[in-house]
């Protein structure tokens, strides 16, 4: 006898969605719906097409496109075997030490972003014969394993654009940036903050890092062990913390924006200059440098109302050369990914995240004529759009009005015997039990003319 059939007596194990993963249910659904409907509309209105890349790729391509040295790649990747690799060890037994006998080219992640993925399409199906820039945007679960809290998942979803090929013309970074804020107000997001940077490239950044590293050197005792360690491996990242004890070192470091070279400071001032020709309300933040290593020249992030410290909503940035780097033409490029989670979140808390009530009809039925008068009001109704609840089998009318009521239903509609053989139908409006009689095109009028409202 098989182990799994001695343990068939015991109580089954009760499972629970995986640390750090959640499920999305109703109604709530419907609000998700609604952000990723909107986001679809305003960037359709931008000239943006949908791209779906694949939920997993080659290791390779995030460690090389993301930085090895980042926590990203380095702690937080759900990493596997290749498909054919990992079914032969299991085969032959060889399950233990598996990872470690592989080699990256043979390891697949589970995407903890998708700029690499749109980057490695781009490159892939020779997007730069296409008139340039091409713009794409994207939406769905991304995975990182970090210490899950309030806004923080492990699978979390990201609404994200990028455009590529082209020029690095200003006007496009300022259009980007104007394109998610009007899709925040879009939604009625509350307290949008948006601050940007720039954090130069090849030509000036290093000799800044090295200015910076100095100065940090000249300070470490004071730092924290996180900032001591980032003065070697990241000292740009220092800039990054939170810890109240190192703000007031931090406020004395060299910034970054009186150590661009001509052409960063020139592009630089010319994209605030084209925000402030859209409107669009900016604050300089010499901080804002972005944990990912492919970043250049402008950097942005957007945070909203009612998200604790995981406040950031969104993250972006030009990022010229990535493509490049992934074995493509030079390519220019520059894009953002929103925080859906957290969007819906801030969304909820701020009241903007009301959904509408499920049903609209109820149908309260009696009888068997009943019955099939009933089938066919709601093939009628919800062809016209609207929905509809109608129960698999007769209740007494005093019930199923209470359904109705509970399922938030606008109307119920009652059909009995006497409606069935008068032609004329019973409507009930569920907020203040008012009762009308029509006939079936006169209720579907009515019905579209309340919507309408
Ligand atoms: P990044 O790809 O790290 O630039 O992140 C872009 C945006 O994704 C952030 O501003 C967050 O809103 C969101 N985000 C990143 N990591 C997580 C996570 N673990 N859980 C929920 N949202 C996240």
């Amino acid at each position: 006898m098989s182990e799994g059939a001695v343990k068939k007596e015991e109580k089954p194990r009760k499972f629970q969605a995986i640390r750090g993963t959640r499920d999305l249910l109703p109604p709530e659904t419907a609000l998700w719906n609604r952000v990723e409907q909107t986001a679809h509309e305003v960037f359709a209105t931008f000239g943006f097409g949908e791209i779906r890349v694949p939920i997993f790729e080659s290791t390779d391509l995030f460690a090389r496109s993301i930085g090895a040295e980042t926590d990203v790649v380095s702690k937080e990747m759900y990493t596997f075997g290749g498909f054919a690799e990992f079914s032969a060890k299991v085969g032959e037994g060889r399950m233990e030490g598996m990872l470690s006998e592989m080699s990256p080219e043979e390891m697949i992640s589970l995407r903890p972003e998708a700029t690499a993925s749109v980057c490695r399409a781009y490159i892939e199906h020779n997007m730069q014969q296409l008139p340039q820039p091409v713009k794409l945007y994207y939406m769905g679960p991304m995975f990182r394993r970090e210490r899950p809290q309030k806004g923080r998942y492990r699978q979390f979803y990201q609404i994200g654009a990028e455009v590529l090929g082209g020029s690095d013309a200003p006007a496009i970074d300022a259009e980007v940036i104007e394109m998610v804020m009007t899709f925040f107000d879009r939604l009625g997001l509350q307290g949008v903050q948006l601050d940007i940077n720039s954090i130069g490239d090849r030509n000036c950044r290093p000799q800044y890092v090295e200015l910076l590293r100095a100065a940090l050197l000249k300070v470490k005792d004071k730092l924290g062990p996180d900032s001591q360690r980032r003065i070697e491996t990241n000292p740009l990242r220092v800039l990054d913390s939170k810890l109240e004890s190192e703000q007031a070192i931090i406020a004395t470091l060299p910034r970054i924006a009186d150590h661009l070279c001509e052409d960063c400071a020139t592009h630089y001032a010319a994209v605030k200059h084209q925000l402030e020709i859209r409107g669009v309300i900016y604050r300089e933040n010499w901080r804002l440098v972005r944990g990912l290593d492919y970043y250049m020249r402008t950097t942005f992030e957007i945070t909203a109302k009612g998200l604790g410290s995981q406040n950031a909503v969104c993250g972006g940035g030009r990022y010229d050369g990535l493509v490049e780097l992934l074995g493509g033409p030079p390519t220019k490029g520059i894009g953002f990914a929103i925080g859906e989670d957290r969007l819906i979140l801030s969304l909820q808390e701020s009241g903007k995240g009301a959904i509408s009530a499920d049903r609209d009809v109820y149908i309260a039925w009696m009888g068997e004529r009943a019955h099939a008068t009933a089938i066919r009001a709601a093939k009628d109704l919800r062809k016209a759009g609207f929905s509809v609840e109608l129960p698999p089998v007769e209740q007494k009318f005093g019930k199923a009005l209470g359904q109705a009521d509970k399922l938030g239903a606008k109307y119920a509609l009652i059909l009995g015997d006497n409606e069935v053989s008068e032609g004329l139908w019973t409507l009930k409006t569920l907020a203040d039990g008012s009762q009308v009689k029509y006939t079936e095109p006169d209720l579907l009028e009515y019905l579209r003319k309340q919507r309408a409202l």
